[in-house]
Formats: C-alpha cells, structure tokens, sequence
C-alpha cells in the first residue's frame, strides 16, 4: 500500500497516519516528525529548518524531497508507506511523481481530512497547552492555515484527476474518523 495523507494544520492527520499505517503494516513517515526531531537534537537540518518552522512558513522544497527520497529509499518502505505532510508544494507532488514512476511504482490513495477551519484553530490551540509545540501559537497557526489555503490544498485537484482521491470528513471523535477512512478506502480500493 502506498498512501498519502493530506489536511489542514490541526485536521489529526498524524493520528490517522498512526491508524492508517498500523492497518496495512507498513512505515508512516511524516515529514514534521522528521523537522522535529532535528530541531530537538539540533543537527545541521534542524537548525536551517527551526526558524522557518516556528514561522509556520515552508521549508524549501529541495531540503525536503532529499529527506523524503532518502527515507522511502529504506527498506521497510519496499512494500509500501504512508506519507504525512508530504507533498505540501506542486513542485514536492512532480518530484514524488517522478521518484515513483522511476521505480516503477504508483500511490493507491490520497486520504484527504477535512475539518472546518474554526474546529481547526480551537484544536491547535488545544495542542499548544498540552505540547507546547513551538508553532501552535495564535500569530503561526493564522500562517500555517495561509500557506496550507494557497499551497497545498490546490493538490488536492491533481489527485482527483489522477482518480486516486479519498474525501474525508474529519469531524467527530478520533475513533469515527479512523473508522470512516477506513470504511471508504475499502471503498475506494474495490472500485478500482
Ligand atoms: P501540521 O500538521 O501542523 O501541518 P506538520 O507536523 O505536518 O504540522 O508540519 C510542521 C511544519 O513542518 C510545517 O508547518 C512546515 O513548516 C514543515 N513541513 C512539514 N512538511 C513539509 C513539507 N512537505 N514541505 C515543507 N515544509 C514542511
């Protein structure tokens, strides 16, 4: 299985990539976890990507599909992966086209979790009392949404037309949810 998840800052995507992942055995690699963990152990990566992160702006693309070509280049992602907050820019969706076509591999889905964006700003704030997450302050979650709005949502399109879309509604507790993405990948899976 080879899947992406997309959604706005706050709509539970990692906590559905966990689910998602554990479902069909195979590495969910989220590119913000990575980020994260080279800030906290202050590598060379995390101290270039520390204060555009806490911005909420974007890291620049070829710093993130070297990560990203690096990781899927493991072996625990020969039988497949899930990918989380990757590709977040149309020049990250070509990259990893072209990265699979090359191995001759193609993605089975693109879960796409939608929550409204009040739901969105109420949970990050949430977050930050309970993670203290450097960028889930009121000024950064505003820009994070920004550049989410104008950057990647618009990919959401290329992946319709590829056919390879799930809609997902991401409202309601975290075990409907897991329990509605499931369901409609199944869906999604047996019609193809
Ligand atoms: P969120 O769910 O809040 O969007 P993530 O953990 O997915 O958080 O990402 C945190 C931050 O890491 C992003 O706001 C961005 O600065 C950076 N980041 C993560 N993935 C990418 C990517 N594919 N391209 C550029 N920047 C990224």
């Amino acid at each position: 299985m080879k899947l992406l998840i997309m959604g706005a800052p706050g709509a539970g995507k990692g906590t559905q990539a966990t689910a998602l992942a554990e479902r069909y055995g195979v590495p969910a690699i989220s590119t913000g976890d990575i980020f994260r963990f080279n800030i906290r152990n202050q590598t060379p990566l995390g101290v270039k990507v520390k204060e555009m992160i806490d911005a909420g702006e974007y890291v620049p693309d070829d710093m993130t599909e070297a990560i990203v070509g690096d990781r899927l280049a493991e072996p625990d992602c020969e039988p497949g992966f899930l990918l989380d907050g990757f590709p977040r820019t149309m020049h990250q969706v070509f990259f990893l086209d072209r990265y699979l076509a090359e191995r001759g591999k193609k993605l089975d889905a693109v879960v796409s979790l939608h929550v409204e964006p009040e739901v969105l700003v109420e949970r990050l704030l949430a977050r930050a009392e309970e993670q203290g997450r450097a960028d889930d302050n009121a000024d950064t979650i505003r820009r994070r949404m920004e550049v989410y709005a104008g950057q990647t949502a618009p990919l959401l399109f290329h992946y319709e037309s590829k056919g390879l879309l799930v809609d997902l509604e991401g409202t309601g507790t975290v075990d409907e949810v897991r329990q509605r993405m499931f369901d409609q990948l199944d869906e999604h899976i047996a019609q193809r």
